[in-house]
Formats: structure tokens, sequence, C-alpha cells
């Protein structure tokens, strides 16, 4: 909209030929500048400081548009209706996901250009997903790809190489695999056994554990590149679990790696833990949808998990008995009264205090996966952020599934 209003403006101001028009169009820099050496050649408008500023202001105005950075990465599970809800979407429903998507003209972005941009520490376009499924489900064979490949979509499929390698019939078969993967769809790893690899077994020494979850991400790769081709180093963490020492080993090992955290892609975070935005069960009607997809990632400076100490904290898994913890956050302070933040759905205790917005639970951190998931209003638009937290039971056993 600005962009319209800027060249109406103009065209009727100077009264541009077609070719300053195109110029302005290829880069509303070069229109600008050309502009503004022709009025100093011929010196035709007297009040020049003007025009300057006008020139300068709608420059900066369109820049914002030109550097935002609001990728979104989706994840389903099942595309069926005879699936575990929790975990599933309707074919009816996913279909009103990728219409939403098509009528907002959204790119589709495949997970390689993804992956470059992301390493070459590009700037992610806006108006941009991703679109992922974890498990390897049949549905996504029989239901969601006939979707995508009526639209030329591509997509990524992260799956558990052991479920293949057993034939299992709730998953596709390796053959499937290969005839999506030939047409361009990711075939990303998901470990070999879909193990909840945080966990280490009973008597056994962290380099033990170590061991056994390099094991399942160089075994699941190694079975997927032999029966699809060689594929990208991606991974998702089965139960969207990590710790300090897994994000650690996966970036020794060359990977991006997608947690499941909600959000847009955003300039700070870690490429070991991206966020997605799952959908499933109560997750997913369109207005859910439309906002999530059309998220947009905080203007946050820094963002510290502090311990009830307020000491800093470097792992999501709370390794004590962690009472309670805060998020701390730092950014524009007229952009922080704008936050709102929520805990397991319900609102979050907020306070600003020196620069930062404070946010804290109201009781204990219980057992399980847990997460605050902040948002602020723009222009019809959410900006999104979301922390996950791990915590044991309190005798420090593992919580059930
Ligand atoms: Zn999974």
């Amino acid at each position: 909209m600005p962009l319209v209003f800027g060249w109406i403006y103009l065209v009727r101001r100077f009264r541009f030929g077609a070719v300053k028009l195109a110029l302005y169009g290829l880069s509303p820099l070069n229109g600008c500048f050309l502009e503004l050496m022709e009025i100093n050649m011929r010196k035709k408008y007297t009040n020049r400081f003007y025009l300057h500023s006008l020139c300068f202001l709608f420059v900066w105005w369109l820049l914002p548009m030109e550097r935002s950075f609001a990728l979104v990465v989706l994840q389903y599970h099942h595309v069926s209706t005879e699936s575990p809800a929790a975990t599933s979407v309707s074919p009816e429903r996913f279909a009103q996901h990728m219409d939403w998507l098509e009528q907002n003209q959204y790119q589709i972005m495949p997970m390689g250009e993804l992956i470059k941009l992301l390493r070459e520490k590009k700037e992610l376009p806006d108006k941009t997903a991703v679109i992922t499924f974890d498990d390897g489900y049949t549905s996504i064979y029989t239901n969601a790809w006939p979707v995508l490949r009526k639209r030329g979509w591509p997509f990524s499929v992260f799956v558990n190489s052991q479920h293949h390698d057993e034939k299992n019939r709730q998953y596709m078969s390796w053959e499937q695999l290969r005839e999506m993967a030939k047409t361009g769809v990711t075939i990303g790893n998901h470990s070999v056994s879909h193990a909840h690899m945080i966990r280490m077994n009973p008597g056994e020494a962290e380099t033990e554990w170590l061991k056994r979850s390099q094991w399942e991400i160089e075994q699941a790769q190694s079975r997927i590149d032999a029966e699809v081709g060689r594929q990208e180093k991606v991974f998702a963490y089965p139960f969207g679990e990590h710790n300090r020492q897994l994000e650690k080993l996966l970036r020794k090992l060359g990977y991006i790696a997608f947690a499941q955290h909600s959000g847009p892609l955003a300039p700070f975070d870690d490429s070991v833990v991206l966020p997605r935005f799952p959908f499933g069960g109560n997750y997913g009607d369109i207005k859910d949808f439309a906002l999530k997809a059309s998220s947009l990632p905080m203007p946050l400076d820094e963002v510290l998990l502090l311990d009830d100490k307020k000491r800093p904290l470097t792992d999501v898994l709370l390794q004590d008995k962690a009472a309670k913890v805060s998020l701390a956050i730092k950014a524009d302070e007229n952009f922080l009264q704008r936050i709102s933040c929520f805990y397991r759905g319900e609102p979050a205790a907020a306070a600003i205090r020196d620069g930062q917005l404070i946010i804290s639970t109201f009781g204990a951190i219980p057992a399980g996966r847990s997460k605050f998931n902040c948002t602020a209003p723009e222009k019809g638009r959410f900006y999104w952020f979301a922390k996950m937290l791990i915590k044991k039971n309190e005798d420090g056993s593992w919580y059930r599934e």
C-alpha cells in the first residue's frame, strides 16, 4: 500500500516518464537518486531540502518492507480422520490451510533453499512458508501429497528409519518416500527409533548416551541417503525434546534442527533450535492458521531464561528442581509494553524492570514439556515468540507420555 501511494504521489508531483517509472520499479533507490541528480542538474526546483527529505522518507518507508523476515515453518503429522486427533488434521482442514496460503499469495519454499539462506545468514522473505510432516505416516502420501503436488509445492517429511525398515504399515514404504523424493520432496531425519533422545538409560554414562544419540542421528541419515538418495542434513527432534548437549552434537554434525515451539523464524534463532507451528487437535481452525501463518518474528534484543535466583539457565531441560523460572526479554521499551505472554495457555505474570520484561509462571514448573508463548499485535498481524521448558519428575524419574 505505501508503495502505491508513493508512486501516485511521485507521478503526480514530478510527471514521471515511463523510463523513470521503470527505474523506480526496479529499485526505489535508483529512481530516487536519478530524480535527485536531475533536480540538481536543472536547478529547477528551489526547495531542494524538501525534495531530498521526501525522497529519503520514501526510501526509508520502503526499506522495512524489503527487509522483513517472517518465514513460517508449518508442522503436521497425520492428515486423516482415522488417526489420533491430537496429532491429526482432517484432509478438509489441510486443504483449507493450503487454499489460504494460495489465496494469500504465499511462496512455498523448499527445505534446501531455507537451509541455504540460514547457512548464509541471509534475510528470510515475508509471506513465505515451509511445509513439514513428522513421522512419515501413510496419510501424507495418500491425502497430503495430492493437494501439494497439484500446486507443485515442495515439502519435507521427517522420518524414523526403523519404521520404514520394519515395513510397518502405518508408515510410508521406502518406495513411496523414494517416489516423493524424485519430485523434489525432502526426506529429513527424525532419528532411527523416535526415542526420547534427551533421556539417558538407567546406569548409562553421559559419554555412552552421547554415542547412542550420535548413532540415532547418523544411522538414520545413512539409511535415508541409501534408500532415497542423498538428502539435506536436516533434523527434527522426536517429541520436540532437546537439551544443550544434543544441540551441540547436531551443530557439530552439521545439521539444521527443528523443535516444536511455535513462532516464525527469527534472526536470533539458534539454527539447531528452530521453531515450527504444529497443527493438530484443537489447533488449526482457519482463524488460528491465518494468525500463525501471518505471524512476525518479535524484534527482541536478548532473551534469557533465569532460575528462581535470577541466574541465567543455558538449557531448556531444567537440571535441578528449579521451582520457578522466568524469561527476561530485552527490546525497545515501548515495544515491551505491547507484549502479552502465556504459560501453558494461562496468562503469565509480567513486569518491566530495568528496561527488561520479566515473565514468570505463577506456580512451580510441572514435570513434562511446557511452553511460554508471547505475542504482540501489529497492524492485523501478530509478533510471536515461544520458549519451551522440559522438567523431570520431582524424584528425578522421567514423566510418562
Ligand atoms: Zn515425531
